[in-house]
């Protein structure tokens, strides 16, 4: 039985900075993003000390509100936070222009980190919204993804008070060589897809070879949380007298990841995730359940262009 809690574990950024493990995902569907507001709050009194969100989600305003009021209780100083925000591929032309309006809608006059969304560029309208075509984002066949990269990079250089850090988000090998090659600041994080379906075994292992620490995303399988139903994480959680989802948050904590689940259910927030001792064993167990049946969960349209042709097998779950 664990009792200690896995909020307060940090991992240190190839820039030095450190930051909290576990982030608080806010990507939610339309109809809850206003939830997002208690939700912050309440992982905030929990412990949760990052929180993980982009231009595109819907949810910069609910956080902002939640941290003023936050701030203002004396819960918790700015300093002691880690915010973590994102450019859509619409704006990869003018990242500066998308943090400015995180910043505003946060509230804050810095952000610790800053993950280019997509390595892709999408056409947009004046306001930096992507042109949607019978449902789909129109791909801007004159950008180069490479140019957002290295737009943050000059901002960082320039303002690193503003920008704390930088980062990518859905990059994949090939895509990380490239920047590695042609550009001089290596991303502190590469957020992606990950978990005991998806483990992502090269990617990872590259990420660990040269700097770029992986976070992963919908570490419960997204909407529903289908993968507390996994076998294996079942018998994890049996064997440790813990949750399935301390399981699948701790399959990523205790390999040195950032991992970002999501919740607005209070009561689920405030309990946080325990610290749980995986063995090698265990995470080999895990990893193992993706390597034999892999399935991916975010499979936009526009994926495709990056190469994400290996979705994997829908997998029965029970
Ligand atoms: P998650 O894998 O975190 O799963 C969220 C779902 O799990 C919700 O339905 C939630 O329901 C449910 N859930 C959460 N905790 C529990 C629990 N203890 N027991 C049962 N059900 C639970 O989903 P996301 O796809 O949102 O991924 C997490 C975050 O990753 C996002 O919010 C976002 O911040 C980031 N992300 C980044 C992407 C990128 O392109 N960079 C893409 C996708 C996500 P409830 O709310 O009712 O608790």
């Amino acid at each position: 039985m664990s009792s200690e809690s896995a909020l307060t574990i940090k991992l240190k950024l190839n820039n030095g900075l450190e930051a909290p493990a576990i982030a608080l995902g806010t990507a939610n569907p339309k109809e809850s993003r206003p939830k997002v507001k208690d939700t912050v709050k309440a992982a905030v009194k929990a412990g949760y000390r990052h929180i993980d969100t982009a231009w595109i989600y819907g949810t910069e305003e609910y956080i902002g509100e939640a941290l003023s009021e936050l701030f203002a209780e004396g819960v918790v100083k700015r300093e002691e936070l880690f915010i973590t925000t994102k450019v859509w591929p619409s704006n990869w032309n003018n990242p500066e222009r998308s943090i400015d309006e995180s910043l505003k809608r946060l509230g804050l006059d810095y952000v610790d980190l800053v993950l280019q969304h997509w390595p892709l560029t999408f056409k947009a309208d004046a306001e930096g919204n992507p042109i949607v075509k019978d449902g789909n984002s129109v791909l801007d066949e004159s950008g180069d993804y490479l140019v957002t990269w290295k737009k943050l990079i000059e901002l960082y250089k320039k303002d690193s008070k503003k920008v704390r850090s930088i980062g990518v988000s859905n990059y994949t090998v090939e895509y990380l060589k490239r920047l590695l090659k042609e550009t001089d600041v290596v991303p502190v994080v590469n957020q992606v897809e990950l978990h005991p379906s998806l483990p992502q075994v090269d990617l990872v292992k590259f990420g660990n070879e040269h700097g770029i620490i992986t976070e992963a995303y919908s570490p419960l399988g997204s909407g529903g949380a289908p993968l507390l139903k996994l076998p294996i994480v079942e018998t994890l959680a049996k064997k440790y007298d813990v949750s399935g989802a301390d399981i699948l948050v701790n399959y990523h904590v205790k390999s040195g990841r950032f991992v970002a689940p999501r919740s607005t259910n209070v009561e689920r927030v405030a309990k946080g995730f325990k610290s749980v001792p995986l063995t090698t064993d265990d995470l080999k167990a895990l990893d193992q359940e993706g390597i034999d049946h892999p399935h991916r969960y975010i499979n936009p349209g526009f994926a495709k262009s990056v190469g994400y042709e290996n979705w994997g097998e829908e997998k029965p779950f029970k």
